[in-house]
């Protein structure tokens, strides 16, 4: 078994609902055993032209699928919520994103792992930092530390209490 985090964000069509609702489905999914979710943050879009905000979140599973076929089960579940690739960074109803798979590192032409990005995004630091131990590492790097050089640092912040409208 592997223990596995993912990174969701939305910022189409109610994304807090979007988010929510994949965290629902990945919980439901008969190959995956969801063991923690963070809390949901809204955060500023950094991607092309103006977008509105995403909702993002950070869940840890447990899995017996190898890389591949979780990457199958994450794209199939980014179609089934409507999700159109247009442009690269352009809006979307869901993105899930494979951020670590255990202590793997994977080059593949589908994937990389850990995420070549997680570690300057704060939408991702924050969540992660929810759900992983105060000894985490990344790059030989504490999440407070690497948070600390993070440009959106200041462009996320955690949806508290009831759902948000966003
Ligand atoms: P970013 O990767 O910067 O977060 P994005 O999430 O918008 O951008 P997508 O359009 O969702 O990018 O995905 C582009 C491709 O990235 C996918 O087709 C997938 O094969 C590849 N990919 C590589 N590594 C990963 C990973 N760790 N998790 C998810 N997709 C990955
Ligand atoms: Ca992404
Ligand atoms: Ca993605």
């Amino acid at each position: 078994m592997a223990l596995v985090f993912i990174a969701l964000g939305s910022n189409l069509n109610s994304p807090f609902l979007r988010v929510s609702q994949a965290i629902t489905d990945l919980s439901a999914h008969r190959n995956l055993r969801l063991d923690n979710a963070s809390g949901l943050y809204r955060s500023v879009a950094i991607g092309p032209d103006k977008q509105p905000d995403y909702c993002n979140a950070v869940v840890q599973v447990t899995t017996a699928l190898n890389p591949e076929s979780l990457l199958d089960i994450l794209q199939d579940m980014e179609c089934q919520q409507g999700r159109i690739r247009a442009k690269r960074w352009g809006p979307r109803t869901l993105d899930l994103d494979l951020l670590l798979y255990d202590d793997q590192c994977i080059e593949s032409v589908r994937l990389t792992v850990p995420h070549e990005r997680m570690h300057e995004r704060a939408f991702v630091l924050l969540p992660l930092s929810e759900l992983t131990p105060s000894n985490f590492r990344l790059k030989g790097q504490s999440i407070r530390q690497l948070l600390a050089k993070c440009s959106d640092r200041g462009m996320v912040e955690k949806i508290d209490g009831s759902p948000a409208i966003i």
